[in-house]
């Protein structure tokens, strides 16, 4: 059984008091909610301040990015033992690191083999752009970048639980045009899966956890959660609201 796993991705939005109050809101909600992973994951400099908040709560912290190397003379990036020092969970080739920061397969392997080496659990994002969609190539683009990103790495049964893959169309995000659900699904099954298969065999395959991210609501949650390959979801600008983000938690411990 694998457990569902619903995250926030704040992207660049909340500054420390706003990200407190924020939390603020969450927490109760979140926590009366069972049976569910869940997962905020803000900007860097919120980090710290939304720890001591989350202590004892139950509720994952993430960052949304990290840099490879264990430590050097890279200006503005962020080590991977930095982040495991206050998170267990991060965010990795998000499609706008890959869109505007030029993250390629390559770099994102790099970041996920770092993250499971300190000990974080990567959310590794994959998604066909708008283009790549619309020519049909949604299961090349996918396969490639699973196969790619995950190239390389050990993960057993028993570590299966701390690899989560993200399927994000990246013309459903944030635009408020959501991939049906029984669209995300058959990405998943057809191709999510059968890439894990090739990579670390069935049991693996089947106990790795699939998020599905593309403007997810409140009121077209449950329809992704309803989905057999669909184990929770990445939530950008809903997560941003507390009221929107503990219905759609709600909606995924079914
Ligand atoms: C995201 O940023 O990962 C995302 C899915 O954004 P949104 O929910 O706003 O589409």
């Amino acid at each position: 059984m694998r457990q569902p796993l619903v995250a926030g991705n704040w992207k660049m939005y909340k500054t420390v008091a706003e990200a407190r109050q924020l939390v603020s809101e969450l927490v109760p909600g979140l926590q009366a909610i069972g049976g569910v992973e869940k997962v905020l994951c803000p900007p860097f400099t919120d980090l710290m301040a939304v720890a001591a908040l989350l202590e004892g709560s139950g509720i994952g912290l993430g960052a949304q990015n990290l840099h490879w190397e264990a430590q050097g003379a890279f200006t503005g990036e962020i080590s991977p033992a930095m982040v495991a020092e206050v998170c267990k969970y991060v965010i990795i080739g998000h499609s706008e690191r890959r869109q505007y920061f030029a993250e390629t397969d390559t770099t994102v392997n790099r970041k996920v083999k770092a993250a499971l080496a300190q000990g974080l659990t990567p959310i590794v994002c994959v998604g066909e752009t708008l283009a790549e969609y619309e020519a049909g190539r949604t299961a090349e683009v996918v396969s490639r970048q699973i196969k790619l990103g995950l190239a390389d790495l050990e993960i057993s049964e028993a570590s299966a639980g701390s690899l989560v893959v993200a399927y994000e169309p990246v013309w459903a995000i944030g635009t408020g045009k959501a991939a049906t659900s029984a669209g995300a699904n058959a990405v998943m099954t057809d191709v999510i899966r059968p890439g894990l298969t090739e990579l670390f065999g069935a049991a693996v395959a089947q106990s790795v956890r699939i998020l599905y991210g593309g403007s997810v609501k409140p009121d077209n949650a449950k329809e992704y959660f309803n989905q057999s390959d669909i184990d929770g979801a990445l939530v950008g600008g809903a997560s941003l609201k507390a009221g929107d983000f503990i219905a759609i938690t709600k909606a995924a411990a079914h």
